[in-house]
C-alpha cells in the first residue's frame, strides 16, 4: 500500500524544478545579479529578500542559483544564520567553502576582512554571498557584511554580491542610516501564499511524491484552506513549508493505516501534529536554555488545570529539566530575559495577576494560547535533543 513513492520530495532541503508563484521574484534576482554573475567585478550587486517563514525565500535563491551556475565562475556561499550567528563563525564558513586557510585568531575584524578580499583578488575569485535568515545577526555584524561589498580591491574589482534574507522590514530598520542607505531600494518581497497558491504548490508536490490516486483535490483544498492566507497581506498564514508538512504527514498516516488514499480524517490528525501560530524555524532559533525554559513553561502548564502558571512554578520546573538534560541552570535574571523574548516572539503571553486569582501578591502569570501543549512539547523536546547530540 504505497502512498508515498518518493520521500525525498518532502525533505526540507528539496528544491523543486519549478516554483509556482515565484516567477517574478526569480526574474527580479536575475535582473539584479544576472549581469554581474556572467561578467563580475564592475559593481556591487545587493538585495534584501523579505517574507514570513515558508514563503519560498531560500528555495527561490537556490533555484535561481542552479539555473545560472553553469554560466558563471562566481562561487555561491550560502550561510544559514540560524547556525552561524557571529562575525568569526561566518568568516570561518566563508573561508571553508572557498578552501582558503584562515588564521583562527589574533586578527581584528578589519584585518580579517582585508585578508578575505586579498585572497579573493590573489586567486581571482568572486563570491555570491547569501546571508540566510540574517535577522539572527546583530545589526553590527550584518552591517559589516553589507559594507564589505562596497570596497573594491586594488585592481578596482568588486568581488562580492550579497543577498540578505529576513522576515520583516525591522531587520533593515535596525541598521544605522548609512548602511540602510546601501541596501536602500533593493528589496524583493515574498508575500504569504494565498489558498489558491498553496493549492498549486502542494498539487505539484503530490504529483511528484505520492502514488497516483492517493490524493484528491478535496484533500489538497482542505490543506490549502488551513494554511493559505486569505489575502497576500495576511501574514499569519501562507506558509508553504507547513502545507507540505501536513500533506506528508497525512500521506504517512494513510500509509501506516494500510490504506491507499488520504482521507479528510488523516488531514485532521496530521494537523494536530504541527504548529500553526509559531514557526518551528523560530523555535529552532532560540538558544538552548531558552528552549529548556520554554519546555518548562509547557510542562508546568500541562501539570495544572489552570490556564496560567507563575514565574516561580516555571523556575522550579526549569531546574528539574536542567537536571534531566544534565545542564547547569541559568540565573534568575537571565530567565526573565528569556521570558520577555518568548513574549516578544509571540510564543507565550504574560500578564500581571489580579486580586482573587489564588496567587498571593503581585506576580506574573504565563500562558500559551496558540498551540496544543502536547505538540509544542514534542517539537521543543525534539529540537533540544538535536542540539544536545
Ligand atoms: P523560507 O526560506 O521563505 O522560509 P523555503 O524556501 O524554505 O521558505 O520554503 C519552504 C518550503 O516550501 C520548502 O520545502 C520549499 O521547497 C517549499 N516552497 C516554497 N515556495 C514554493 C513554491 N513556490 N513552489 C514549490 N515549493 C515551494
Ligand atoms: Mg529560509
Amino acid at each position: 500500500h504505497m502512498v508515498i513513492i518518493d520521500e525525498a520530495v518532502f525533505s526540507p532541503s528539496y528544491v523543486p524544478e519549478r516554483l509556482p508563484h515565484r516567477e517574478e521574484q526569480i526574474q527580479q534576482l536575475d535582473a539584479l545579479f544576472g549581469g554581474w554573475l556572467r561578467n563580475p567585478g564592475r559593481h556591487y550587486p545587493r538585495v534584501v529578500l523579505l517574507g514570513r517563514p515558508g514563503t519560498g525565500k531560500t528555495a527561490t535563491l537556490r533555484r535561481f542559483w542552479s539555473t545560472i551556475k553553469n554560466e558563471t565562475n562566481v562561487k555561491f556561499v550560502h550561510i544559514n544564520c540560524f547556525i552561524y550567528r557571529n562575525f568569526s563563525t561566518i568568516i570561518g564558513e566563508i573561508a571553508k567553502s572557498l578552501n582558503i586557510p584562515f588564521p583562527r585568531r589574533g586578527l581584528s575584524k578589519d584585518e580579517f576582512l582585508s585578508l578575505l578580499i586579498e585572497h579573493l583578488r590573489e586567486r581571482d575569485l568572486y563570491i555570491f554571498l547569501a546571508l540566510d535568515d540574517a535577522f539572527n545577526l546583530s545589526a553590527d555584524v550584518l552591517s559589516t557584511f553589507i559594507r564589505l561589498g562596497q570596497e573594491s580591491d586594488r585592481l578596482g574589482a568588486f568581488r562580492i554580491a550579497l543577498a540578505v534574507v529576513g522576515h520583516s522590514d525591522s531587520m533593515i530598520n535596525n541598521l544605522d542610516p548609512s548602511t540602510r542607505g546601501i541596501m536602500g531600494k533593493f528589496v524583493i518581497r515574498f508575500p504569504p501564499y494565498t489558498r489558491d497558491q498553496i493549492f498549486d504548490i502542494i498539487l505539484e508536490r503530490a504529483q511528484m511524491g505520492l502514488a497516483p490516486g492517493a490524493y484528491s483535490d478535496e484533500v489538497l483544498q482542505m490543506i490549502a484552506d488551513l494554511t493559505g492566507a486569505q489575502s497576500p497581506l495576511d501574514s499569519s498564514k501562507g506558509d508553504a513549508r507547513l502545507a507540505i508538512d501536513i500533506l506528508y504527514r497525512s500521506a504517512y498516516i494513510a500509509q501506516q493505516s494500510g490504506r491507499r488514499q488520504i482521507t479528510p480524517e488523516d488531514v485532521r490528525r496530521a494537523t494536530k501534529e504541527v504548529l500553526f501560530g509559531v514557526s518551528e524555524e523560530v523555535l529552532r532559533g532560540l538558544s538552548l536554555h531558552e528552549k529548556l525554559f520554554l519546555l518548562a513553561i509547557v510542562r508546568a502548564l500541562k501539570s495544572t488545570n489552570s490556564p496560567y502558571v507563575t514565574f516561580g512554578d516555571v523556575e522550579d520546573m526549569y531546574k528539574m529539566i536542567c537536571e534531566e538534560f544534565d545542564e547547569k541552570p541559568r540565573v534568575h535574571t537571565q530567565l526573565w530575559t528569556y521570558l520577555s523574548d518568548l513574549r516578544d516572539k509571540g510564543i507565550v503571553e504574560t500578564r500581571l495577576n489580579k486580586r482573587g486569582e489564588g496567587v498571593r501578591g503581585r506576580t506574573t502569570l504565563i500562558s500559551i494560547g496558540s498551540e496544543p501543549l502536547d505538540t509544542l512539547e514534542a517539537v521543543v523536546t525534539k529540537l533540544i535533543r538535536e542540539e544536545l547530540q
